[in-house]
């Protein structure tokens, strides 16, 4: 641990900047955030917060380390994709070491309807460092109904968007997506697997977000930009907007009624991480009234789709299912199996009861893997069993 000397040597530039001082860091030192995703920007948001001295930081990340990260995701490295880490232990190991005061919270796992509420609880911000537009609209629901600001930030190719939503003073995501201005951002969020993504815009758009967070933490709300900013740092360009207020027919940022199949609606409509199959196989966890469970949703990003399992299963017991299948074993550490099927996709099951299917292209590839490789149908030996009764 380190003593109050040390602290004010640790932050000393910090707090030698007029607008933050003294004051501020005490402010940083008390406040508890929520960072979504350990991807490019979430993690530098991560380490933004934590380095500047934040308190309290809960990290969620529903995904692992890969080569492919590395040239962006500059908090990992060779050995954390080596290992197939979990992006939000790799990240949380990381910044320990930066910052050993720093209470940090790593949860493994997608943000979901079932899970939104728990995460947000009792954080004075939510820094958005997802991918994909479904759970930027879940965190916008949940922000706006607990009066939580929310900094909203996405990149694809060299172009990035960033705003500071706070409930009160402006408009929620939902009504900001639905805004005209708000289509080509869209757009850009839906093709980010297309489009690839530099690492410079990511950093831009992340110092933009991490700029605003440490503002309203520190207290400094006349600072605050008020603007829902665009660029494009390969073809120089910035677009700055005011934000809009609230919108009073809306259920989350004005006074209008909610609807409980609000959300239902905008994974029907294919926004970001829709559900494909609405009649997938269902699972332990899977009732009528969660229509989710169980069907494979194509992920932002790359030919990867995601799906529940039946949480009660141990990873001993799906690694025991999937080399009985044929698979070949790539990675086995406590929170995930990683295992290559005889037809060369990737199955990755994490010890939360959850899925991610990789290299198999459509949809229906994705649900013959499930139920041969996770569910153990089809297979020679169960087909020899059958046949001996
Ligand atoms: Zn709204």
């Amino acid at each position: 641990m380190f003593s109050e000397a040390e602290t004010e040597e640790r932050y000393s530039r910090q707090i030698r900047f007029a607008p933050i001082g003294p004051r501020g860091q005490r402010r940083l030192g008390e406040a508890s955030v929520l960072v979504v995703g350990a991807g490019a920007l979430g993690a530098s948001l991560a380490q933004h917060m934590v380095r500047a001295g934040v308190g309290r930081m809960r990290l969620v990340d529903r995904d692992f380390v890969e080569l492919s990260n590395l040239h962006r995701q500059t908090l990992f490295d060779e050995e954390d994709a080596e290992a197939a880490l979990p992006k939000a232990v790799a990240a949380a190991a990381k910044l320990r070491r930066a910052n050993g005061r720093a209470r940090i919270e790593a949860f493994v796992a997608d943000v979901d309807k079932h899970n939104v509420e728990a995460l947000v609880a009792d954080t004075d911000l939510v820094l958005d460092g997802t991918d994909n537009a479904a759970t930027r609209l879940l965190l916008s629901d949940a922000c706006f109904s607990r009066g939580i600001p929310l900094v909203y930030g996405g990149v694809a190719g060299s172009a990035g968007m960033s705003a500071l939503l706070v409930p009160g003073d402006h408009c929620c995501l939902r009504c900001l997506l639905g805004t005209e201005d708000a289509s080509d951002v869209d757009e850009t969020a839906q093709t980010c697997d297309t489009l690839g993504v530099i690492s410079p815009a990511v950093e831009w758009v992340a110092a933009l977000q991490a700029s605003e967070a440490l503002k309203l933490l520190t207290d400094n709300r006349a600072a605050l930009r008020g603007t829902w900013v665009m660029l494009d740092v390969w073809n120089f360009a910035i677009k700055e907007w005011k934000l809009p207020p609230a919108v009073d027919s809306c259920p989350y940022c004005g006074w209008g009624e909610r609807e409980t199949a609000v959300m239902d609606r905008y994974s029907a409509a294919g926004v970001g991480g829709a559900a494909l199959y609405r009649d997938g196989e269902r699972d332990g966890r899977q009732t009528d009234d969660d229509p989710e469970a169980g069907a494979p949703v194509l992920l932002c990003g790359r030919d990867t789709f995601q799906l529940k399992l039946d949480p009660s299963v141990s990873l001993e017991e799906w690694k025991r299912l999937l080399l009985a299948a044929g698979c070949t074993i790539t990675a086995d550490n406590r929170y995930l199996v990683r295992a290559l099927t005889v037809e060369g996709e990737r199955i990755v099951v994490f010890a939360e009861g959850r899925s991610l299917i990789q290299g198999a292209g459509e949809a229906d590839r994705v649900m013959t893997i499930y139920r041969h490789y996770l569910r153990g149908e089809n297979r020679r030996d169960t087909v020899e069993k059958s046949d001996r009764v």
